[in-house]
């Protein structure tokens, strides 16, 4: 394989260590996903570590092993090698012959309809001998078209393309949620479920006029939707696979209304780069602001980002006017994030969003309340503390609050006299005070960052 002889090739990478994102660059080499992203690797005791270029979007090196040095010179052959490979990993239909291929496919007679679950791919006819010792699937209706993410196996790549469908209750609660704030048009940012249940309703029932576009680097999904209902699109360097084409039916769908009534929702796989996320969705928000001439300079373009709870400070950080929902999201295909009360483990996702929290409604009948205090909807478990004067539990457990700390902290923990704050019981009272790169905080490494443990 090209890549791997190119890697090879290369000079030796970085062995393990910590690693620190220096975000996209201007005149960055790409891979197959795009543009790389800048990256440097710090050890401890030295200030600067030697730079590099890696993939944006694979963080495992079997699904994309792009590596250069930043100061690296690549030779011409290997920048024609390079730029073959790269057009060569493309997928082999374009999205435009995926919309026309899908045009034949619904004249077919049911009983001619295949997918092949191998392939992932729908088959006309002429193709049938070509995956002739495939599996395939047979007689395609209509409402299996109209719902890919429940035909489609879900990618279970865990460092790249882990796919959590959301389970049907929190979708709705989504769908729900976004119409009564009377939101007419979704930007579904790595959201595929929540675009088709949208998408579906809008087919389905007279009254409910509101609109998806779905961005999501899973080029199977241009099989059922045309290129103004999906674009394929990274969102760690907020590159669009499509070109200028692509990112002008982004930057329309965000402008039109004259920028009112949209509002972007996004589920990103959580796997601690945070600072590409947050830097291509500000991409995407500049977008809705390029064309917004009227109103405030400080309005900024409402948006949900659905992260587990332990990302809180690292997504405050990038962005200051968020706030952490109460709401425990399901999903369908994660066995540790089924909802609680039945023994099993509650879900650590949450809704961070710029929307005055007191709008964001949690349904009581799932045991959330308001809190007249906080102006906010919180988990049933969430005690108002007096002291600190607001509902802190994170988790949705009752936490305690420790006067030496002056905070609210996690029922399990205890003060260390040593540490001079509280922790987990089993600890090492030593420090080290460089941050963890998963969760921010002091004292342990990203490789056993406590967060992390949980998923
Ligand atoms: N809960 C969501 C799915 C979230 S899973 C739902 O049910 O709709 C994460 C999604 O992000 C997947 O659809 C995956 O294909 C997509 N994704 C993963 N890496 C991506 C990237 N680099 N750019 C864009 N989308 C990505
Ligand atoms: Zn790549
Ligand atoms: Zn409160
Ligand atoms: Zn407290
Ligand atoms: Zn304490």
């Amino acid at each position: 394989e090209g890549g791997g002889a190119m890697a090879a090739s290369g000079p030796e990478r970085p062995g393990p260590g910590a690693l620190a994102l220096l975000g996209p660059a201007p005149g960055a080499p790409s891979c197959p996903h795009g543009p790389a992203l800048l990256f440097v690797k710090t050890s401890q005791g030295k200030e600067k570590g030697r730079r590099f270029y890696a993939c944006s979007a694979c963080r495992d090196r079997k699904d994309c092993n792009f590596f250069q040095w930043e100061d690296e010179k690549v030779s011409e052959t290997r920048l024609a090698a390079r730029e073959e490979y790269n057009s060569n990993r493309q997928p082999p239909f374009t999205h435009r012959q995926n919309v026309d291929r899908y045009k034949n496919f619904v004249l077919l007679p049911l009983s001619k309809r295949r997918f092949c679950q191998e392939c992932q791919q729908l088959l006309l006819p002429a193709e049938w001998d070509k995956h002739s010792d495939h599996q395939f699937l047979c007689g395609i209706t209509t409402a299996q078209l109209k719902s890919p993410s429940q035909l489609l196996y879900p990618l279970e790549n865990k460092k790249t393309n882990a796919q959590y469908l959301f389970a049907d209750r929190s979708c709705q609660f989504l769908v729900n949620l976004l119409t009564d704030l009377g939101f007419r048009r979704v930007l579904s940012v790595g959201t595929p479920r929540l675009h088709e249940m949208i998408q579906s309703k809008a087919s389905q029932e007279e009254e409910f006029s509101v609109r998806s576009l779905l961005l999501d680097i899973d080029f199977r999904y241009s099989q059922f939707y045309t290129e103004d209902e999906f674009c394929h699109y990274n969102m760690f360097n907020h590159h669009f696979f499509g070109g200028e084409a692509a990112r002008e039916t982004c930057r329309k769908f965000l402008c039109e209304e004259n920028g009112e009534r949209v509002v972007m929702v996004t589920d990103p796989p959580f796997g601690g780069l945070v600072e590409a996320l947050a830097s291509s969705f500000k991409k995407l928000m500049a977008m809705w602001k390029e064309t917004e001439k009227e109103g405030d300079d400080s309005k900024e373009m409402p948006m949900f980002w659905i992260f587990p709870y332990f990302f809180e400070s690292r997504i405050l950080d990038f962005f200051p006017s968020f706030s952490m929902m109460d709401y425990q999201v399901d999903y369908d295909n994660h066995a540790l994030y089924k909802h609680g009360k039945t023994g099993r483990k509650q879900s650590p996702v949450r809704i961070f969003t710029n929307l005055t929290p007191s709008m964001i409604v949690l349904p009581e009948e799932e045991g959330y309340r308001f809190c007249t205090v906080c102006q906010r909807y919180v988990s049933s478990g969430n005690q108002h503390c007096e002291m600190c004067n607001s509902c802190t539990s994170k988790d949705g457990r009752l936490w305690k609050h420790c006067v030496l700390c002056k905070k609210c902290v996690k029922p399990s923990w205890f003060h260390c006299n040593n540490c001079n704050c509280c922790t987990l019981q089993k600890h090492s009272c030593e420090k080290t005070d460089v941050g963890c790169f998963v969760c921010g905080k002091a004292g342990h490494k990203r490789s056993a960052c406590p967060s992390l443990s949980r998923t």
